[in-house]
């Protein structure tokens, strides 16, 4: 098995924006074809956050999110 080749990326549930290796969400609209395999992790992005849950105190780290 290559697990090395497998790409784990966080998807915006709500948007279906990318987090880069830079931190950065951003549209992504093609896989990257380098990877033989593309997990993906459904996450939510700060903006998405602010607007789906207005009362999430954002300065409390919370990745369960
Ligand atoms: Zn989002």
């Amino acid at each position: 098995m290559d697990n090395k080749n497998t790409k784990i990326i966080r998807m915006c549930a709500s948007c279906k924006k990318v987090i880069d290796q830079n931190g950065v969400w951003q549209v992504q609209d093609h896989p990257d074809k380098s990877y033989s395999r593309i997990q993906i992790s459904h996450s939510i992005c700060p903006d998405c956050v602010i607007e789906l849950y207005p009362d999430i105190d954002l300065n409390e780290e919370n990745e369960t999110i």
